[in-house]
């Protein structure tokens, strides 16, 4: 895959391991896995633009090789409603970068739809030192960080084992659609997994990647925020 190989390749002549998140979804891309329009802004007037053309609401995240946790620092600013939210959101995304490393190495401030909220899945692999590839999914929040409901399968993946870790889930009845959760698109993210189990195939030195949230609609999937790794 040729973008992926060069996002790669570029990061390595850098010297950096961890790959920004406009180069993460970029890849992703690439290999079907579906994430939030994007693009990546330098100025207020830019930004104000690519809203415009992605259209309302609007996210805007820091984009930088200093920032691993963005939220962190402040780097994040959800349902920007309209031109002038865009340009005080940039200008306090800056702010508070600045105020948190002030010679951050800022790449650009990246503009994204906003996806509705939905049932957030989590979906990550990693390299295993004696299995290789190992690819992970999860339902979000409290269910990967208290009760550590997570399937882990080694890669490749074929679709019926992807389809197996999500089913074999215990919060998988609300994947089904419970009470005020309506269902979620099981093939899907059963695609997205067996997309990641491809790109991690394909490339050994990616050590981890973190697709995390992943909106899981009735219909269709959307990656809000990709990270990954490489050796
Ligand atoms: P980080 O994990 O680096 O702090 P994220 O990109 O995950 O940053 O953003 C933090 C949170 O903001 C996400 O978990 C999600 O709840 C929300 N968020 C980020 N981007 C979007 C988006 N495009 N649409 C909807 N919500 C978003
Ligand atoms: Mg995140």
């Amino acid at each position: 895959m040729k973008q992926t190989n060069k996002i790669i390749n570029q990061a390595k002549e850098e010297g950096r391991k961890t790959l920004l998140e406009t180069e993460a979804k970029t890849i992703c891309k690439e290999y079907d896995i579906p994430v939030t329009r994007f693009n990546l802004s330098k100025t207020e007037k830019e930004a104000a633009t690519y809203a415009e053309q992605i259209g309302y609401p609007i996210v805007l995240k820091i984009v930088s090789q200093d920032i691993i946790h963005k939220s962190d620092v402040g780097g994040v600013i959800v349902n920007l409603k309209n031109a002038s939210d865009v340009a005080s959101g940039y200008k306090k995304i800056i702010e508070n970068v600045k105020k948190y490393k002030a010679d951050a190495k800022i790449a650009g401030v990246l503009v994204q739809e906003m996806a509705p909220q939905a049932t957030e899945v989590i979906v990550g692999s990693i390299k295993d030192p004696q299995f290789g590839q190992t690819v992970m999914v999860g339902l979000g929040g409290i269910f990967v960080e208290l009760l550590k409901d997570v399937n882990f399968r080694v890669a490749p993946l074929t679709a019926e084992d992807a389809k197996e870790m999500i089913t074999e889930l215990k919060a998988y009845p609300l994947l089904k659609g419970y009470r005020n959760t309506p269902p979620a698109d099981i093939d899907a993210l059963v695609a997205i997994l067996c997309s990641v189990s491809r790109l991690v195939m394909d490339n050994p030195e990616i050590k981890e990647l973190d697709l995390n949230p992943i909106m899981a609609y009735p219909k269709g999937a959307k990656t809000v925020d990709a990270r990954i790794i490489l050796e």
